[in-house]
């Protein structure tokens, strides 16, 4: 079958070690868009539970924010919509600007996504191939390994740390002709940060022509140091964002990858749409409120150590997370406890193979977690 991809393209590719085989993928991906072999967080946390969920149900499975987003986004929201007629390139450029002003970049190393998932497929995508492995800590987001999985490339899982940081020196160690070094910092599912000065050395250390892919969803909920000056400084690093998680954005779609342009390009070429202004202008209108993050983070932070006196009460192993949600030890497969949950209507979040007797929960609000101690207390000691 004759391949669609221009011939420039096919040189690009096996350059980068595929086959003229595995060119049908590639090309599916290019013409079809990327979103669709892979998942997102919305689709992992289907896979962890049961359907028909009863309308008074604790949804606390799937790193979502059951605040919505702020008033003032939601107003600038439902006022743009009478403007949906037209594209609205502007809405876009003005999003980009003020993201890119707040994080000390030229506007041309933001780049607009409607949420984060697009552009950390991509950049896998176009970072590694089947001669160039993934690198991620484990546990960890599972959307990366299946973009890298897709297009015939290895995935190396390098367990975190003890303290759950990632253990950058063994990340290293993993594949010297790793393409693509994914860090996500607080971690998901772990909540855990890795230090700066860690990052600093994954960067400084690894192969020529990989990237680190510094995912900053949760980045907002801690108090850590963004990334972002590493990318004004022209490093090898591609920093996702998103208005899913502290903004409250998640079904309304908006998010950024922040890098030199020539990375932005590069991940441009595997997928990239029209954004919508109903999420941009929400997205501006958070960004431009200042007391937003800290007063969330303040919020979220202490129904979350509430949880952990819970835990610590009832002497529940947890993982001390600084961000929206944590592991918790079960002390069973990890899946039993979740369906048992499920059972009392407190929907948590999934189970990763590393550590099977542990699963993940978001912080809810602050009844939504007073149910869910209720129901562990009931089904932990069963
Ligand atoms: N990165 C991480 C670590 C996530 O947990 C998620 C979603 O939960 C995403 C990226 C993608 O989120 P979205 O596409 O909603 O921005």
């Amino acid at each position: 079958m004759p391949s669609i991809l221009t011939a420039d393209q096919q040189a690009e590719f096996i350059k980068r070690g595929f086959s003229r085989r595995s060119f049908g993928r590639l090309a599916t991906v290019l013409t079809a868009g990327a979103t669709l072999p892979f998942y997102n967080e919305h689709a992992l946390a289907q896979l962890s539970r049961v359907h028909n969920i009863p309308p008074d149900a604790v949804l606390i499975n799937a790193n979502e924010n059951p605040l919505g987003p702020c008033t003032e986004a939601a107003e600038a929201i439902y006022n743009v919509v009478k403007k949906g007629g037209r594209y609205n390139y502007d809405l876009t450029d003005g999003m980009t600007r003020t993201l890119a002003e707040i994080e000390g970049l030229k506007p041309d190393y933001v780049a607009a996504y409607a949420g984060s998932s697009l552009p950390l497929h991509t950049s896998v995508m176009a970072f590694t191939s089947p001669t160039r492995s993934l690198v991620i800590g484990d546990p960890g987001y599972e959307a990366g390994p299946r973009a890298a999985l897709f297009v015939g490339a290895k995935v190396n899982y390098v367990p975190l740390r003890k303290d759950g940081s990632h253990d950058v020196k063994a990340m290293i160690a993993a594949d010297p002709n790793a393409g693509c070094f994914y860090l996500c910092n607080p971690n998901n599912p772990t909540g855990t940060l890795t230090s700066r000065a860690d990052i600093e050395w994954l960067l400084a250390n690894k192969p020529a022509g990989s990237i680190l892919l510094l995912d900053e969803a949760y980045i907002h909920f801690s108090d850590a140091q963004h990334g972002s000056d590493l990318v004004a400084a022209d490093k090898d690093v591609i920093i996702l964002r998103t208005f899913s998680k502290l903004y409250g954005m998640a079904g309304l779609r908006a998010g950024a990858a922040l890098a030199r342009p020539d990375l932005l390009t590069k991940i441009r070429n595997y997928g990239g749409e029209m954004m919508p202004i109903t999420g941009m202008v929400g997205a501006e209108t958070s960004l431009k409120l200042k007391t937003l993050v800290p007063e969330r983070a303040t919020a979220l932070k202490a129904i979350r150590e509430d949880t952990f006196a819970f835990f610590d009460k009832n002497n529940i192993k947890y993982v001390p997370s600084v961000s929206n949600c944590f592991m918790m030890d079960t002390k069973r497969p990890g899946m039993e406890f979740v369906k048992a949950m499920a059972g009392e209507k407190v929907y948590i979040g999934r189970v990763w193979k590393a550590w099977p007797t542990w699963a993940r929960v978001t912080v809810g609000t602050k009844e939504e977690m007073a149910k869910f101690q209720a129901a562990t207390l009931k089904v932990y000691n069963t």
